[in-house]
């Protein structure tokens, strides 16, 4: 059984070598009914693992920040930067997430698909209720520090619709963004994670400085950098091991937690079966 302190202790050691850049989607009370992929982690859930992650030390940067901080240059991130991302664009990033960085005074970067902006949330059941940011709620998002990623069009999976459709999709909603909060839009999160050798060529004719993808699809190469995805099903113990690369879906079973010997195939299995979203 791990203990809040001993992830800290076990944290602050890795803050020394290394840094993250996590990735989540809404934030929210959630049930496997209404969320069955558990793409909402609930605003306490998030809080604790905010708050952990301050304690062990970590500093809360933009993901462009860390791009600056190494790969923008060919290295590593510097050791101990941590990088929250949340993509699509939520309403609750708006109503809940936003009043939560003022909190920490912490900052976020949102990727967003323009297509769904102000539109019924697609990964939720109906009845839900739940919508996507509308650009009024974008811009408000942008005017507080967040920084504003672009997350394609429409949210096609981008190694599907050809050299053509990677463009549109990928220059698009770079324009789009850029216009509504008239800030760089640098960054890219390709959708379900999935990208091919179009997808990132896009990325690179769009003048994106960095495109973020999940564990398993990239590196820490500034177009294919890896974000470590954290679902609302995750506690204390599989947060952890997440962030140590020592989680395996597959073996998370209770009470023991702990993935031992995971291969890199096994781990990746497991991430396509719980992020099959992205
Ligand atoms: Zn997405």
């Amino acid at each position: 059984m791990i203990t809040r302190e001993l992830a800290r202790t076990v944290l602050a050691a890795e803050r020394r070598k290394r840094s993250f850049a996590l990735c989540y989607h809404g934030v929210g009370e959630t049930s496997i009914r209404i969320d069955p992929r558990f793409l909402r982690v609930s605003p306490r859930r998030l809080r604790g693992q905010i708050e952990l992650l301050r304690d062990a030390g970590f500093a809360f940067v933009t993901l462009s920040e860390l791009v600056e901080s190494g790969p923008a240059h060919g290295r590593p991130p510097l050791p101990g930067l941590v990088a929250l991302t949340f993509d699509d664009g939520w309403a609750d990033n708006y109503d809940a997430l936003l009043p939560m960085l003022r909190d920490y005074g912490i900052p976020a970067t949102i990727y967003v698909t323009t297509g769904l902006m102000g539109r019924p949330n697609p990964w939720l059941a109906p009845d839900s209720g739940v919508r996507m940011m509308t650009p009024e709620e974008v811009v408000a998002c942008a005017r507080d520090g967040v920084e504003i990623g672009a997350h394609t069009l429409t949210h096609p999976d981008l190694s599907l619709v050809g050299p053509e459709g990677c463009r549109r999709e990928v220059m698009g909603s770079r324009t789009v963004l850029r216009e509504l909060t008239d800030t760089p839009v640098v960054s890219f999160a390709y959708p379900y994670f999935h990208l091919g050798p179009e997808a990132v060529d896009a990325v690179r004719e769009a003048g994106f400085a960095s495109a973020v993808t999940g564990i398993g699809y990239g590196d820490w190469s500034p177009l294919t950098l890896e974000r470590t995805a954290i679902s609302g099903k995750d506690r204390l113990a599989s947060f952890t091991l997440k962030l140590l690369g020592r989680y395996d879906p597959l073996l998370d079973s209770a009470p023991v937690r702990v993935a031992r010997g995971a291969t890199r195939t096994l781990r990746r299995r497991g991430w396509e079966l719980l992020e099959r979203h992205g």
